[in-house]
């Protein structure tokens, strides 16, 4: 298989599932999977739109065997034995096809000056019939073709197609497809420039290259006649094409900037990891099983069903992704964890294990490892207010809610270092011990602690503080209560 991009810009979150699709179908039976790279539209070319490509495919983890690639510098290069794999590269070879398939009369110089087409179409448009070439060069004579060339007039080469009848297509996923000739332009194949469309180049690499499945963009169905008809011309064994649905907004409008980002690399910057938006893009047209919604990229290798993807566009749901990043999130290994929230923090704090197990402390509550932040923020400050919460729980008065810290003061004043468990354990032992109430207790230190109505619970907030933050904690707020 193969991802064929042009370097025309970013690349397209879109993109990222139609490379991934390629991925897991060459993966999954063991075949290769190419990155080309499709700049024969020059003057669409956007600089630094490779690398894009190349480092946000990497990022993600979704990596082509073969084609072009870039390395840890940065620098582009290319590997594999079918190359070139930019496809400017080939328009000698995409011009020695041009000139066979002119030779078998299945394609044709075309001399009209850009003029003649625009009067041509807007006299169609006119006439609201649709807007395609009339095919006045399809019968030039020879001669008249050696003089213009010989002459050095502007040529484009276009295909030779059919003018009436039908051709039937089988897409892997869409099924069945009839298509009218009549209504399928005289597709220009060589342009003026002397690079190739597209539609020749893509075909002629994709046959070089020995792609068995040409799995793209949906749209790309309606070119697919052109595409057989070329392969078939040339007599070669046509691939299995696979259009894929489109992906939609919520309100099942294109996916567009408008409503949400596109740019792939702009998920990866805002820490959706990559096993998050392999298992959700993976799912935008496709579902394994059912029931489930987690799958890691190798048990997706070898579920996808390239048959069983949907053919309806499927919506892009980005409260999806986000609940998926929080589940990865949530079973990352403790270093991995910290290695991705760390660099977001920012403080003049030097103990890193205090900072770690504010992490820690908060990574249930993220689903984007910047969401950090904010949530680790109380914890690393050094005042609290108290005003905004009542430290007292229902109907205990202050004093009481005073002493009551006072006394659990001494309790931790004796603790040894330990986990968050055991710290529950050891409180609400000594809490039946003195027969106290517990809202009582742990209210009031869970405020004095937190500052805060919601917080974390009181044992993790030990835990994360520490005994001497905690006992600072709890000295402010039995000062706070004297008051
Ligand atoms: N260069 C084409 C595009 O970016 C590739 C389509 C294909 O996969 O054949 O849309």
């Amino acid at each position: 298989t193969r991802f064929a991009p042009s370097p025309t810009g970013f690349l397209h979150i879109g993109g990222v599932r139609t490379a991934l699709y390629n991925e897991l179908v060459a993966r999954q039976s063991d075949g290769d999977f190419i990155l080309r790279i499709e700049d024969t539209d020059q003057t669409r070319f956007v600089e630094g739109a490779t690398e894009d490509i190349c480092v946000s495919l990497k990022r993600i983890g979704i990596l082509p065997n073969e084609g072009v690639w870039i390395d840890d510098d940065g620098k582009i290069f290319e590997r594999g034995l079918y190359g070139p794999y930019t496809q400017s590269k080939r328009t000698e070879k995409h011009r020695a096809y041009a000139q066979q398939l002119v030779e078998m009369r299945r394609a044709y110089y075309c001399f009209c000056s850009s003029e003649r087409l625009d009067d041509l179409r807007k006299t169609q448009t006119l006439a609201h019939i649709p807007t395609m070439y009339d095919g006045a060069c399809r019968t030039l004579s020879a001669e008249d073709i050696q003089s213009k060339l010989a002459s050095g007039e502007k040529y484009v080469i276009r295909l030779k197609l059919p003018r009436e009848g039908t051709i039937q297509m089988q897409d892997a996923i869409l099924g069945e497809i009839k298509f009218d000739w009549s209504l399928i332009d005289d597709q220009i194949i060589i342009k003026s420039d002397g690079f190739a469309t597209y539609h020749l180049a893509a075909m002629c690499d994709d046959h070089d290259m020995e792609i068995t499945h040409v799995i793209r963009a949906n749209e790309w169905v309606a070119s697919t006649p052109k595409h057989i008809f070329i392969y078939e011309s040339f007599g070669w064994e046509l691939p299995i094409f696979a259009h894929l649905p489109l992906l939609l907004n919520p309100d099942h409008s294109k996916l567009s900037k408008r409503q949400g980002d596109v740019a792939a690399h702009e998920y990866i910057d805002k820490g959706y990891m990559p096993e998050a938006l392999i298992n959700f893009l993976s799912l935008l047209g496709f579902n394994p099983t059912g029931d489930r919604e987690l799958y890691s990229h190798e048990e997706l290798i070898s579920l996808f069903d390239l048959t069983k993807v949907n053919k309806a566009g499927a919506v892009f749901n980005a409260e999806k992704l986000h609940w998926m990043n929080e589940q990865y999130i949530r079973i990352l290994p403790i270093e991995k964890y910290i290695a991705l929230t760390r660099e977001f923090i920012v403080t003049e704090e030097k103990d890193e294990i205090f900072i770690q197990r504010c992490l820690i402390g908060v990574r249930d509550r993220i689903s984007l490892p910047s969401q950090v932040v904010e949530l680790v923020q109380p914890f690393l400050q050094q005042d609290i207010e108290y005003s905004q919460v009542s430290i007292a729980w229902k109907k205990q008065t202050l004093d009481e809610a005073r002493n009551r810290l006072i006394a659990l003061r001494e309790i931790i004043v004796g603790l040894q270092d330990m986990g968050v468990s055991e710290l529950e354990a050891y409180i609400k032992n000594s809490i039946s011990e003195k027969k106290w109430v517990v809202g009582e207790t742990l209210w009031p230190l869970r405020v004095a602690l937190s500052g805060e109505e919601k917080s974390s619970s009181p044992f993790e907030l030990l835990w994360i503080l520490g005994k001497e933050r905690s006992l600072k904690r709890i000295d402010s707020a039995i000062d706070f209560l004297k008051g």
